[in-house]
Formats: C-alpha cells, sequence, structure tokens
C-alpha cells in the first residue's frame, strides 16, 4: 500500500544501521559523486582515489575523530596523514585505500535489518576489482543531490561530534570550548543539535510538516523548557520560527507526542551513539520509555492547565512525509 522512492531507500540506508565510524557516510559521498560523474563502472582504483579525496577534505583542518573507540584511528585516518606527512605518495596511498580500507563498508553500505530489498539496491559489485552504479543511483542523482550531499554532511558532523564526545581525551576545538565558556552551564547553546535532528526530521518542520529552508531552521522543545527545565534530546525538534512562535510556551496536542514518540524510536533503533541519552532519560523499552513520556506530557497539563496548542491548521500526521514513510520503513525492517 506504501510506495518507497529510491531517494527513501538511499536516506534509510544513510540514516540507520550501524555507524561506528564514518566509512558508510564517506561511501555515500563517493557513490554520489561517481554517478554524479556519470560514471556507472568504477575500477576499484577510481573508487579508492575518490574515497580517498572525500577523506582528505574532511581531515584536512581541525580534523574530528572518525571512530567510536578512545586511541585508536581508522585506515583512513592513518593514511590521509602518512600522504600529509610525506611517506606516502599520492599512489601509494590510493593503493593503501585500495586494499585496506574497504574491508566491511563495501559489503555492508545496504545492510538494513532484515529489509532485502536495500540489497544492491546502489551498486553491484566484484570485491577488489570493480563497483557497478545501478540505474536507481543514477536516478537519485539526476533529480537532485544537493539535499542529499548536506544530509550525509550533516550525518558525517553528527557523527563526529558524537565520537568526540566518546573519547574523553579528545581536545575541544577552541570554537566550542568559547561557546561552552560564553553561554556558560544553563544556557546552552542548541544549534549543536541541529545536524543530528535534521537526520531524524527529513529537514521538515516538526510542526507543519513543511520543508525549512536553512536560514529558518529552530531547535524547539516539544515540551516547554521553562517547565522541564533542560535541554535532553529527546524534547528537542527543528521548527520553522513560525511554527515556533505559534506555539509558543503552550502545551501540543497529543499528535505531536505520539510523534516524538515515534521519532525518539527512530533514534535509538538507528544506533547512534546518543542513543544510550535517550535510554537514559526515558527507559530502557519503548513501553517504559512511552509512558514516561506520558507521564512528562501529564505534569506539563497540570502546570500549564489543557490549553492545547494543536498545531498548524493544515498539518496532519498522517500525510506528513517523515512521518509517514521512514518510520514505516524502519519500524518494517528491524524485526
Ligand atoms: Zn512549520
Amino acid at each position: 500500500m506504501m510506495a518507497f522512492t529510491d531517494k527513501d531507500y538511499w536516506k534509510a540506508l544513510i540514516l540507520f544501521g550501524l555507524n561506528q565510524a564514518t566509512y558508510k557516510i564517506a561511501l555515500g559521498k563517493t557513490l554520489l559523486s561517481l554517478a554524479e560523474h556519470g560514471q556507472t563502472r568504477v575500477t576499484w582504483e577510481q573508487l579508492s582515489t575518490e574515497f580517498l579525496l572525500q577523506y582528505q577534505q574532511r581531515l584536512s583542518h581541525d580534523p574530528m575523530p572518525q571512530q567510536a573507540t578512545p586511541s585508536r584511528q581508522t585506515v583512513m585516518e592513518r593514511i590521509v596523514k602518512l600522504h600529509l606527512a610525506g611517506k606516502l605518495s599520492l599512489d601509494q596511498a590510493i593503493q593503501e585505500v585500495g586494499a585496506n580500507a574497504f574491508g566491511d563498508v563495501i559489503r555492508r553500505f545496504d545492510n538494513l535489518g532484515n529489509d532485502e530489498s536495500f540489497k544492491g539496491k546502489f551498486y553491484r559489485f566484484d570485491f577488489g576489482k570493480e563497483l557497478i552504479l545501478t540505474d536507481d543511483l543514477h536516478r537519485i542523482v539526476e533529480a537532485d543531490t544537493t539535499e542529499l550531499e548536506e544530509e550525509l554532511d550533516a550525518r558525517w558532523s553528527l557523527l563526529e561530534g558524537a565520537f568526540s564526545i566518546q573519547q574523553e581525551n579528545f581536545v575541544l576545538s577552541n570554537d566550542l570550548r568559547l561557546t561552552y565558556l560564553e553561554n556558560g552551564y544553563k544556557r546552552k547553546n542548541l544549534t549543536s543539535n541541529i545536524p543530528f535532528l535534521q537526520g531524524y526530521q527529513g529537514n521538515t518542520c516538526f510542526y507543519c510538516g513543511e520543508p525549512i529552508p536553512p536560514d529558518d531552521i529552530h531547535v524547539d522543545h516539544v515540551l516547554p523548557r521553562q517547565v522541564l527545565q533542560h535541554d535532553e534530546i529527546w524534547n528537542l525538534v527543528l521548527s520553522h520560527s513560525f511554527c515556533n512562535t505559534q506555539k509558543s510556551d503552550r502545551l501540543v496536542g497529543e499528535h505531536y507526542m505520539r510523534k516524538l514518540i515515534a521519532r525518539n524510536e527512530n533514534i535509538i533503533g538507528s544506533n547512534h551513539p546518543w542513543k544510550r541519552r535517550i535510554i537514559a532519560s526515558l527507559g530502557k523499552t519503548p513501553d517504559a520509555r512511552r509512558s514516561c513520556l506520558e507521564r512528562h506530557y501529564g505534569k506539563v497539563r497540570m502546570i500549564l492547565g489543557p490549553h492545547y496548542w494543536g498545531g498548524s491548521l493544515s498539518y496532519s500526521p498522517e500525510h506528513d512525509p517523515f512521518y509517514r514513510r521512514m518510520i514505516t520503513v524502519l519500524n518494517n525492517s528491524r524485526r
């Protein structure tokens, strides 16, 4: 009954599944770039060259950790460093990438739960020899890659951010430290959550379901911060400034709580390192988390009174593309 576009499948692959390192994101960017250049048969050397280029760009200044385990680095970080230090020529670096970097990622890019419809959807491969890009991949690239590129970049940033939080000894960049000191403990800069939330919200407004232009993104507390007194991620969403102002500090209608619960379950299902934060705040099982959130909702209703904000008149959860598609894809492929 529900039809998913190739782009939906692509997004699901990028957003969900194991992300213990940034390889999948880099491969996503590599595939888009190769397809944009009209390639169909890609030699292992071309693949290695493009993959290396992605990491060279990413690691060129203020490099962030590319995987979760402290005091280790990925094969790609090592190769880029050796090349920068002049210990590997460009050709040697490309050879190294081809021989050592693709261990799992080429085989596992399209692994997602038990859903077999992803297998071989965007490329087939002869490991160590070539990659063949499919028509499905070319089709999504022809349509528009800006949004897909931005999502990959945002996802890459949020993984790096999560990894650096996990790596206790990772030195905060000066910028981050400055923001932290300026804002103190009370008033945290919530804009750092934007890339993370964008990944799970498909860049649409939580309240009206319409796309959000890049210069109008607001991080909003679904249950008012004045009541909850915290900035936990389970209560944060992205919205238009207009919708944000409309809602103000009022209590949202219950359909938004259902959407928030589903959004939080998506984060947990995706295995993002921050899922632990949500589990710690809300509970270990979906049922526990739902009733915890409902308790919070009840408290807020007691304090603010039952003066609901029902949301934008045109909004209906059943027609919200994010709600309808992404959640369903994930839930169906996870059992
Ligand atoms: Zn809106």
